[in-house]
């Protein structure tokens, strides 16, 4: 096929090879990049575009402020620093928004630039090189019913629900604007099977001031996300093994798991989560403390886990209760914001801005 992009509109799409191709020979290797000072400037770059990924997103804002080829190599750079950090939730982000910079560029240059159009054909030049590098078989409007549903099987919306679908003799008919948005979910998912990258020890070592500003970044926006804890606004789920530990119950290896991440992504500290632990029948503090740190991401590893999405939970028992809420959200942090939004408009307000409630779950529970 012949496309031929301009450095420019590579860099609109810097995981294609042919991206990768034109930065190959201008930058030498990543430890000298780490060593110049244009290698500083694009390291600053790479941060600023993972920083933009966890920052709630400005209307309209995907700039390129660099040449094509600074942009390119800051996307890779993003991607070794956010391999250093290593949290799964940081890397879901990245890979959520270079997958939705990608659509942007995707979308809105096949509007202007009449060189990607190709005849009367309503797909262009530029969607046909990129499905056809990331393996996606879409022609004109349908494609093969097995690439259809590996496809959208992470995909929540009903629309792709194999139910309100045409199939037509092993083929599913997709309409114009869905074929951008089946690019970019395949987009997504290959960018984040790559990661995290195997970056040696002594590359995370230089770049560990940067990983720490980003974790210190990442942190703020959590807790603005989530605010004060509401509990309240718990999932079913979260209720359950909240209830059971406060009642004396021993935890399953995967119910301490789930409610360990989910308490400590929404705000409590190890300290807090600890303490809720101590009213366990089998409540060892030294165990506790190291459990607690280890899945926090204060233990050795450093690693941060993340709290399983409603499908993990569903498939190792911890998914009880579930409500209308849970038919529209697939994650229970996902179900904890929505819920407490909605507790906020109905002016129901956070356990801490009530009178004499300014306790946080630790404390209520054991009684400190
Ligand atoms: S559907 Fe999700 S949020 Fe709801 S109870 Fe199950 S795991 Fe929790």
């Amino acid at each position: 096929m012949d496309y031929s992009p301009s450095a420019k509109e590579l860099s609109h799409f810097p995981f294609l090879k042919k991206a990768q191709d034109h930065i190959k020979n201008r930058f030498s290797s990543l430890d000298a990049v780490l060593r110049d000072r244009h290698g500083e400037a694009l390291i600053e770059m790479a941060v600023t575009r993972i920083q933009d990924a966890i920052t709630p997103k400005k209307k309209g804002g995907y700039e390129v402020s660099g040449s094509p080829e600074d942009e390119i190599a800051s996307y890779a750079l993003a991607r070794v620093i956010a391999s250093c950090v290593n949290d799964k939730q940081l890397l879901d982000r990245l890979t959520r928004y270079e997958s939705e910079r990608a659509y942007h560029f995707l979308v809105s240059e096949e509007e202007w630039n009449q060189n990607y159009r190709q005849g009367d054909s309503d797909y262009s030049l530029l969607f046909e090189a990129i499905s056809e590098e990331l393996g996606i078989r879409i022609t004109s409007d349908r494609m093969p019913l097995a690439d259809y549903v590996e496809l959208v099987s992470p995909l929540h919306d009903d629309r792709y629900h194999l139910v309100n679908r045409r199939l037509e003799r092993g083929f599913v008919r997709v309409k114009k604007e869905e074929r951008y948005e089946l690019l970019r979910e395949r987009i997504r998912v290959l960018m984040r099977r790559d990661l995290p990258h195997k970056v040696p020890a002594s590359l995370c070592e230089q770049l560990a001031p940067k990983a720490a500003r980003i974790k210190k970044v990442y942190q703020e926006q959590m807790l603005q996300q989530f605010g004060t804890i509401e509990e309240n606004a718990f999932p079913p789920c979260m209720q359950a093994l909240l209830t059971a530990l406060t009642s004396g119950t021993n935890l399953t290896h995967a119910g301490r798991f789930a409610l360990t991440t989910f308490l400590h992504t929404i705000g409590m500290d190890v300290a807090g989560i600890a303490a809720l632990y101590g009213r366990s029948p089998d409540f060892d503090i030294e165990r506790t403390m190291y459990q607690v740190e280890h899945i926090t991401g204060r233990g050795g590893s450093g690693t941060e886990y993340t709290t399983p999405a409603c499908a993990a939970m569903r498939t190792t028992g911890i998914c009880v209760h579930a409500d209308k809420l849970c038919e529209r959200v697939s994650h229970p942090l996902s179900y904890y914001k929505v819920k407490k939004k909605d507790l906020a408009k109905k002016g129901n307000p956070p356990v801490a801005e009530r009178p004499d409630e300014g306790k946080n779950i630790s404390e209520s529970k054991s009684g400190t």
